[in-house]
This record gives C-alpha cells, sequence and structure tokens, in this order.
C-alpha cells in the first residue's frame, strides 16, 4: 500500500520531529494532541528546526515554506481518519496507548496501519486493542528524529508482510535506515544501551570512579560520542529507570535490576537535562 498522507498523534520531542521528517519530504502531515499548546509548540520546534537548516544552507526558504504548508495541526483525532498511516508518539503510559489504540482503530480508514513509537511497550499488546492487529506495528524512531537515521521495525506477532513492506518502504523514503526487530522487551538498541548506562550507575555509586572519569573512560576508550551518564541526563533518567524496569519485569533476570542510584535519583526529582540536574548540573 503507498503512503500518500500520515497522521502523527502526540506533538511532543518524538512527534513533532516525525511529522517533520514527513513534511521534508513532500508527505503531508497531520499532527494531533489533547493540548493547544503542546500542538502549538510542536509546531514552533519545527519551524525553528527548519529554520536553522535553512542557516545553515541545507534547506532553500522555499521548501521550508512547502515543508510548514503539508504540516496541519488539531487537538481532535478524528482530523486522522484520512491518513493511510497513524504514527502514534503520545506519553509513554500503557493504559493510555491501549485507550488510543482502540480509538484509533475506530475512526482510521480499514486499510489504514497504525504505528507506535513506543520504546518499551508490547506491540502485540497495542496491536490486541485493535481489530487490526495485522495492521500494527511499532516504528521507533530515534531522538532528535530528523538527524537520527534508525528506525527500529518492531513486527507484532500478528503483523503482516504487506504491512510491514509498506511501512519499511516508507521508513526508506524518510531517508531513514529500517532494521527488522521481534517484537521482545527493549527491542535492539535500549536492550544493550541502557544496561550499560545502568552499569556506569552502579560503577559511579561504588566509586570507582567520578561521573566525568567515568564518561571520559568510554568516550575515549570506545569511541563513543558522549559518556554514559552525560547521556542519561540527556535521555531522562526516568526514562533510563522507566526501560530498566521493563527489561526487568519483561526477562525476569536479576541483570537487569536498576541501580538503586538511579531510583533514588528519580525520587529526587534530578531527571537530567529537563530538570536542570542529573549526573551533572546545567543552567
Ligand atoms: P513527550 O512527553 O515529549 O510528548 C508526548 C506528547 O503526547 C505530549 O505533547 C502529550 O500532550 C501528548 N499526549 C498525551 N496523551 C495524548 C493523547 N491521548 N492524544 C494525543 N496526544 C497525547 O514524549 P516523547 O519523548 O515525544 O515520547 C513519545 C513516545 O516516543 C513515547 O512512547 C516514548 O517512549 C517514545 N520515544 C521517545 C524517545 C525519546 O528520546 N524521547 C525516543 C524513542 C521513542
Amino acid at each position: 500500500m503507498s503512503i500518500q498522507k500520515i497522521g502523527v498523534v502526540g506533538a511532543g520531542t518524538m512527534g513533532n520531529g516525525i511529522a517533520q521528517s514527513c513534511a521534508v519530504i513532500g508527505i503531508p502531515v497531520v499532527m494531533t494532541d489533547i493540548a493547544q499548546a503542546a500542538v502549538e509548540r510542536g509546531l514552533k520546534t519545527i519551524d525553528g528546526s527548519l529554520e536553522r537548516l535553512v542557516k545553515k544552507e541545507k534547506l532553500t526558504a522555499e521548501a521550508k515554506a512547502r515543508a510548514m504548508g503539508l504540516v496541519r495541526t488539531s487537538t481532535d483525532t478524528a482530523a486522522l481518519k484520512d491518513c493511510d498511516l497513524v504514527i502514534e508518539a503520545a506519553t509513554e503510559n500503557l493504559e493510555l496507548k491501549l485507550k488510543l489504540f482502540a480509538a484509533l482503530d475506530g475512526l482510521a480508514k480499514p486499510d489504514a496501519i497504525i504505528a507506535s513509537n513506543t520504546s518499551s511497550i508490547s506491540i502485540t499488546k497495542l496491536a490486541a486493542a485493535t481489530k487490526r492487529p495485522d495492521q500494527v506495528i511499532g516504528m521507533h524512531f530515534f531522538n532528535p528524529v530528523p538527524m537520527m537515521q534508525l528506525v527500529e521495525l518492531i513486527r507484532g506477532l500478528a503483523t503482516s508482510d504487506t504491512t510491514y513492506a509498506s511501512v519499511e518502504a516508507v521508513t526508506k523514503q524518510l531517508g531513514k535506515t529500517p532494521v527488522k526487530v521481534k517484537n521482545s522487551p527493549g527491542f535492539v538498541v535500549n536492550r544493550m544501551l541502557c544496561p550499560m548506562i545502568n552499569e556506569a550507575v552502579f560503577a559511579l555509586s561504588e566509586g570507582l570512579a567520578t561521573a566525568q572519569e567515568i564518561d571520559d573512560a568510554m568516550k575515549l576508550g570506545c569511541n563513543h560520542p558522549i559518556g554514559p551518564l552525560a547521556l542519561c541526563d540527556l535521555i531522562g533518567v526516568d526514562v533510563e529507570l522507566a526501560v530498566m524496569q521493563v527489561l526487568y519485569e519483561g526477562f525476569k533476570d536479576s541483570k537487569y535490576r536498576p541501580a538503586p542510584l538511579l531510583v533514588e535519583m528519580v525520587e529526587a526529582g534530578y531527571l537530567g537535562r529537563k530538570s536542570g540536574r542529573g549526573f551533572y548540573t546545567y543552567g
């Protein structure tokens, strides 16, 4: 099935990045959110991001105007009813997403594909909330979406080959590289990345080295562009904890137990960059 129009549910960090990536390649996109303020913030972020590309001469002013003209916004999910693909990028919460999937199933075109950008929730579970589980798939983009190459495509138990093929094609059209992944806690990247960050938190709490030394060691020793603790601050300390909990509960394997310091930092409200303090402090 060829995808002519895309809907994005949630205008936050990921949603506005996904909408931008679609509009830039000429696909009309409808971006919805529950709050008008969130929709406006999302649109402003897209505008600012495209403007930076114009300043860097990576995009012409005309191309920016064309892309902005392709983004429609709404606070009413009914605005998604004529989309061929709806990508859900709302808050990471199982109850919320189950409700959303049932609602989207009720209003989307019968042949429309419904995808989720979830980092940790089972695609099979979300698909079961609809009457079209064969047309449900995971499209796990990375942050910041316009810059990051990878999209993990997650097949639920019922996802059909045609759904996979359509979503694989549109992912390539977006200029991204799809990697096919089985539905499993953390998929591929978070399954490996989050335990590494968690281990860095254990190392810090054991006094192995300071945060700066741990980060410098991984940058210089492994050629990582950013150290694990600085990365944790960027991702969000709460998000890292949530993923570790999903891995721990999903596999029932003690190797995924969250570092106690991670739990304590979340209790203290040290959530990383977004709260001004995590493993480092931010102005
Ligand atoms: P965010 O908090 O920045 O944005 C979520 C948006 O969803 C908010 O604007 C909120 O108002 C909106 N929302 C909540 N309920 C809604 C509803 N019923 N209908 C429409 N909109 C609704 O979150 P985010 O970081 O963009 O994450 C979104 C999804 O992407 C999550 O599932 C997350 O796990 C996943 N994800 C996040 C990252 C990341 O680095 N932030 C990376 C990959 C995947």
